[in-house]
């Protein structure tokens, strides 16, 4: 059609643009956008780059990001505000979330998808507490008359604008991650109240918020109360059931939900994330074999063709229960177009857990190849090889991820007081209470001794005597949260730390113990 338009306006252009932009033919919609500057008489406008930014986001080969940024200032379109929208949302992409701030900040012109798109750049960017403290800033700017929380108004038209739907699915996600429980709830009721609770993605975010910050019950309340559910909604509960220990009634839900016996009887198919879900339930609850029998079965019964993260996951069942032989022959029968990082990462894991250093230097010798970036790895195998007593190799993993210039992603652990997140770094002394902080849990650790706590010093990575080992563990910034939790919070409330690394053993045993000492 576009070929047959003897004159071609801006809008055709455009119409193509963003057909193309929508669709993620990215690579055409960047020659059309060039062929468009270089042989038409015709300008870009603001709708050419709000089509052109997305594009240029997604595709690898277009490196000159910030070029194009230049090109749209120059060409006078810097203040428009879709433009800006579309910018925010590519630096944010790009993982340069501040230069988004720095666009949001001077705007003049904000609307609803301005706020979105910064609070979804935080998230992208892993800033959730930047994005919990955005929407905070839209409740301050509330109406004169104090009658309704969460109001913006746009600063042209005098129009109010509310948090809507998507606002509230960006930022949910959040609040389960840091398990700020506190502000998920308010975004509860006002969801209520706004009546946008019964808004399928909305009640599929609230259900994964409540089970993520530990509230199993009030999880299922609200999947009970949703008037339409779909297949992520079902996903997310039977996710919650398995994380909690509780395999069976995954199992049963996954039953329920493929045979229509929901309360308004849909029967819903099942796609590749619910297998992601039952396999993490099996795990959980140990169940290799019902796993290896989904597994072989999932084609077959529900048509959904096991990916590379399926067969990760049946070798993380398999390797965990000490199958680690069976582990690594599973992942030899991968097809090849499969990605195999995350089996070979599942079977290291598996190898640190039951001390296989065979099996652990092939997954290290593949992961070294397909990820040589990621600390992880380089970790797990210096790891292994430490608690086989082959100190050497485990210094020659160390000394190649110094050689590479890996780095360790620090630990972060996040605790909800009041109407604040706080933020607690591995052995981080910048905040306020740290003083009092460390004392404490050394007050403690005499306790957990006395209940049998034997620090584990294989989980600290660096080359310095047991001692100091102790001392490090103690400064793990999840211990801090915790500690921060007991001092500033009232006897027998529960304590909620969220982390973005995995827990090292010896947090995880030292917080059981803690927990049973103080009661919480
Ligand atoms: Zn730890």
């Amino acid at each position: 059609m576009f070929d047959g338009v003897v004159r071609r306006t801006v809008a055709v252009w455009n119409a193509l643009l963003a057909g193309y932009a929508r669709n993620e033919f990215d690579d055409q919609a960047l020659r059309l956008f060039v062929e468009m500057i270089s042989e038409s008489e015709f300008c870009p406008n603001a709708t050419t780059f709000a089509s052109v930014l997305p594009a240029c986001v997604r595709c690898k080969v277009f490196s000159d990001k910030e070029g194009i940024h230049g090109y749209i200032v120059k060409r006078g379109f810097g203040k428009d505000k879709y433009v800006q929208n579309a910018l925010m949302d590519m630096y944010s992409r790009m993982g340069r979330v501040e230069i988004s701030k720095t666009i949001f900040g001077r705007m003049n012109k904000r609307d609803i998808v301005s706020w979105n798109t910064m609070i979804t750049g935080c998230i992208v960017c892993g800033r959730y507490d930047d994005a919990l403290n955005l929407l905070h800033e839209m409740q301050r700017r509330q109406g004169e008359d104090g009658s309704d929380t969460f109001v913006d108004y746009e600063d042209d038209g005098g129009v109010p604008f509310k948090p809507n739907s998507v606002t509230l699915m960006t930022v949910l996600p959040g609040c389960a991650a840091l398990a700020a429980l506190g502000k998920g709830k308010e975004i509860h009721a006002y969801a209520v109240k706004q009546k946008l609770a019964m808004d399928v993605a909305v009640g599929s975010a609230l259900v994964d918020m409540y089970a993520k910050c530990g509230c199993l019950n009030l999880a299922s309340r609200v999947f009970d109360q949703m008037p339409i559910r779909n297949v992520i909604t079902w996903n997310v509960l039977i996710m919650a059931y398995g994380m909690h220990g509780k395999g069976e009634e995954a199992l049963e839900l996954f039953r329920i939900m493929t045979a229509g016996g929901g309360s308004n009887r849909e029967v819903i198919r099942p796609n590749e994330v619910t297998y992601i879900a039952i396999f993490a339930a099996c795990r959980r609850s140990g169940w290799v074999d019902e796993g290896l029998h989904l597994f072989h079965t999932m084609k077959a019964s529900h048509g959904v063709e096991p990916r590379g993260d399926h067969y990760a996951c049946l070798v993380d069942l398999l390797g965990r229960s000490g199958r680690v032989k069976e582990a690594y022959e599973l992942i030899n029968t991968m097809p090849s177009n499969l990605n195999k990082v995350d089996a070979w990462s599942s079977l290291l894991g598996a190898c640190r857990i039951h001390q296989s250093v065979e099996f652990g230097e092939i997954a290290a010798k593949h992961l070294f190849v397909l990820e040589p970036n990621v600390a992880s790895h380089y970790v797990l195998m210096s790891n292994i090889y430490s608690s086989a007593g082959l100190w050497d190799q485990a210094l020659g993993v160390r000394k190649k991820m110094k050689e590479m210039g890996v780095r360790k992603e620090p630990g972060c652990s996040w605790i909800e007081h009041g109407d604040e997140v706080h933020k607690f770094l591995s052995g981080d002394a910048s905040h306020p209470q740290s003083k009092e902080l460390h004392e404490y849990l050394e007050t403690l650790s005499q306790r957990m001794r006395k209940e049998g706590y034997v620090p584990d010093i294989s989980c600290v990575l660096h080359n310095v005597d047991d001692e100091e080992k102790e001392t490090m563990l103690c400064g793990h910034s999840e211990r801090l949260a915790i500690a921060f939790g007991l001092l500033n919070t009232p006897p027998g409330t529960t304590i909620r730390v969220a982390k973005n690394l995995r827990v090292c053993n010896d947090c995880h045993v030292a917080a059981k113990i803690i927990s049973k000492i103080v009661d919480r």
